[in-house]
C-alpha cells in the first residue's frame, strides 16, 4: 500500500484501525509498548479507531488497514468483524489467536456449559459464548502475524511495508533454524524435553529455548512441516506423539489438529 493508493487518507496519512475480539489484548499491548516507535508511527499513520488506546474514535469511517486481534468466541465477536471487515480495504490479523486460535481455543476440547458452570457457577446463564475459532475462519485476511504476543519488530516491519507498498514476509524457517544459530544446546536431544521448535514458525529468536524451556509452539506451525522427520526425532528419544500432541494443543489446537498430529497419534 503506498500512499497514492491508499483510500480515506488524511492528509497523506492513510487512516488506520485496531481491534480486540475475545482475547488478552496482548498484541495491542505490544503496539502500545512500541513507545518510541509509536510518535513515529502515529506521524505517518492516523490512528482514527482504536478503543484501547484513545478516547475520540471514529467508529464508521472507511479505513486502509486494520489491524484484528482475538479469536471469536461470541456473537458480538463476530459481528465487530464482519463490520471492520466491510469497512477496511487491508485487514490484518495480529497475534495467534486470530491467527491460529490460540490459548482461547483450547477450552473446545470440554463442553462450554461444563466451564461455564465450573467458572461462573449459577451466573454462567448470561454467557453468550460460542465455540472460539480464529478470526481467520470467518473473513478474509490480506497479512497475517502470528506470536503469542506477535513481535514488535515483526509488526513495525509490516506496517513500514504497507507504507511502501511491499509485503513483509514471515520467516519460513521453524524455530529449530533460529535456535542452532544461538548455538543452545537442544531440548529434544540433550534434555528428552518435549521441544515443538522443528515444527513452529520461527521469528521469535528461539526465545524460550534460549532460555532454557522448551518451545510451546506459540507461532503456530511452520510451512512444510516434516512430521515424518519430527516423528522419528521423538520416537527415536523415547517420546511419545501424545506428549507431543498434549503440548501442540495449547497454542494451536485446532490447526495442529486439522494438520496430521492426531493422524500420527492415532497410527
Ligand atoms: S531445543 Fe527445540 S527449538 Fe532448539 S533445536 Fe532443539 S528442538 Fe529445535
Ligand atoms: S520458542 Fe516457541 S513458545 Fe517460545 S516464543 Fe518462540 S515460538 Fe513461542
Amino acid at each position: 500500500m503506498t500512499p497514492a493508493t491508499t483510500s480515506g487518507k488524511s492528509n497523506g496519512r492513510p487512516k488506520v484501525g485496531i481491534f480486540g475480539l475475545t482475547g488478552c489484548a496482548g498484541d495491542q499491548l505490544q503496539i502500545l509498548n512500541c513507545e518510541d516507535e509509536l510518535v513515529r508511527l502515529s506521524q505517518r499513520l492516523e490512528i482514527v479507531d482504536w478503543v484501547m488506546a484513545k478516547s475520540d474514535n471514529d467508529h464508521s469511517s472507511r479505513l486502509d488497514v486494520a489491524f484484528v486481534e482475538g479469536v471469536v468466541a461470541t456473537q458480538k465477536d463476530l459481528d465487530t468483524l464482519k463490520e471492520v471487515r466491510a469497512r477496511s480495504r487491508v485487514l490484518v490479523a495480529i497475534g495467534t489467536c486470530a491467527v491460529w486460535g490460540g490459548l482461547p481455543a483450547m477450552r473446545n476440547e470440554l463442553p462450554r456449559e461444563v466451564l461455564a458452570r465450573e467458572v461462573y457457577k449459577k451466573d454462567a446463564d448470561f454467557l453468550d459464548t460460542v465455540e472460539a475459532r480464529p478470526a481467520s475462519d470467518f473473513v478474509p485476511f490480506e497479512l497475517m502475524l502470528p506470536g503469542c504476543p506477535m513481535e514488535r519488530h515483526e509488526f513495525l516491519r509490516l506496517v513500514n511495508s504497507l507504507l511502501v507498498g511491499t509485503r513483509a514476509e514471515l520467516p519460513r524457517v521453524p524455530v529449530c533454524w533460529e535456535c542452532k544459530s544461538r548455538e543452545n544446546l537442544c531440548r529434544v536431544i540433550y534434555f528428552k524435553e518435549v521441544c515443538c521448535g522443528a515444527m513452529t514458525r520461527a521469528g521469535c529468536g528461539a526465545r524460550c529455548p534460549s532460555h532454557g524451556v522448551a518451545c510451546a509452539g506459540c507461532r503456530g506451525p511452520v510451512e512444510e512441516v516434516s512430521y515424518d522427520a519430527n516423528i522419528t526425532m521423538f520416537k527415536d528419544r523415547g517420546i511419545s506423539w501424545v506428549e507431543i500432541a498434549r503440548r501442540m494443543e495449547s497454542f494451536s489446537a485446532p490447526v495442529w489438529m486439522k494438520l496430521r498430529l492426531e493422524k500420527e497419534v492415532r497410527k
